[in-house]
């Protein structure tokens, strides 16, 4: 029997987060010690709690949510190439005194989308959002060799800012609208997964043969999903991203590949929550 290992979901808020059940399922169907907990860090404590972290042990690691992505890849101690592109980390590893920072999020989601049938190479997509989520669904589909990427979001600054970063084009949730059917897959990016409205405007139009993703997840088919599926669209929740980043996230901590049974398990276990 292994020793006990400890690790975290660092974020605020970070109550709602599915990553504790997630890595207790995997621990527990694996024989592995790990205690993995919740962590509340608000934005102004980060820095510091990072560098008691750091120095007190004794971590395996974090996984980093929101708000302290892009924070966690500029504190880290060196930066794995999987950070540059999307300038975020949502993994911290503790070696040896040292913290070491990886992405799987833009991996996590390509994986999703494979293991749906999603296409993503050759095709022309459309991001809804400007933040980090949206950032990572970016530099995702430009690694997988999309031939188009269009960023829409609410607020016009933001969608300049990452359309400027990633050399894409931008415009509003207006624009997007009227646009749709131009596209081959559309992510919704916003945190309006979360939310009881959808970010494109009631009658929307999408193209029967596209694709719409929601990285949100609750509930599972969230209104951007409801809206799609209505207009003959194939549809994707953000559990499958979740679930895979997570399994990256394993695959970091202790240098072992999950089978493809256990992420199934995981995922068909998180689809049951209410
Ligand atoms: P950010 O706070 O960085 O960005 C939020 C984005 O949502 C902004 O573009 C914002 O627009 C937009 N937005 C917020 N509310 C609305 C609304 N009512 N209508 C339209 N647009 C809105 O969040 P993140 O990028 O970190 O996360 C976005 C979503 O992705 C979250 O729901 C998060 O849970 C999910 N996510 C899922 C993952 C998964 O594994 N499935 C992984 C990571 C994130 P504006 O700039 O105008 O304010």
């Amino acid at each position: 029997m292994s020793s006990l290992l400890r690790a975290a979901v660092v974020g605020d808020p970070v109550a709602h987060s599915l990553s504790p059940r997630l890595f207790g399922l995997w621990a527990k169907a694996r024989g592995r010690e790990l205690a993995y907990e919740p962590l509340k860090v608000t934005a102004a404590a980060f820095s510091e709690t990072l560098s008691y972290a750091r120095a007190d042990g004794p971590w395996l690691g974090w996984n980093v949510t929101a708000p302290h992505k892009e924070r966690a890849a500029q504190l880290a101690d060196e930066c794995d190439p999987s950070v540059d592109q999307p300038g975020a980390a949502n993994v911290l590893l503790f070696v040896d005194g040292r913290v070491l920072a990886h992405n799987t999020d833009v991996q996590g989601f390509l994986d999703s989308l494979a293991a749906a049938g999603a296409p993503s190479f050759g095709i022309r997509a459309a991001v809804l959002g400007a933040g980090g989520a949206a950032a990572a669904a970016v530099a995702a589909l430009r690694r997988a060799g999309a031939a188009e990427v269009a960023v829409y979001n609410r607020g016009a600054e933001r969608a300049q800012a990452l359309s400027r970063r990633f050399g894409v084009s931008a415009g509003t949730l207006s624009d997007a609208a009227a646009e749709l059917s131009a596209f081959d897959l559309i992510v919704n990016a916003t945190s309006a997964g979360f939310a009881e409205t959808s970010p494109l405007r009631a009658g929307t139009a999408f193209r029967p043969d596209s694709w719409a993703v929601d990285l949100g997840y609750r509930p599972k088919e969230t209104p951007f999903l409801a809206q799609a599926r209505a207009g003959g669209a194939r549809t994707l929740g953000g559990l499958g991203m979740l679930v895979r980043q997570a399994a990256l996230t394993w695959r970091l901590f202790f240098g072992e590949t999950l089978p493809e049974d256990a992420v199934a398990a995981a995922l068909a276990d998180l689809e049951a929550v209410p």
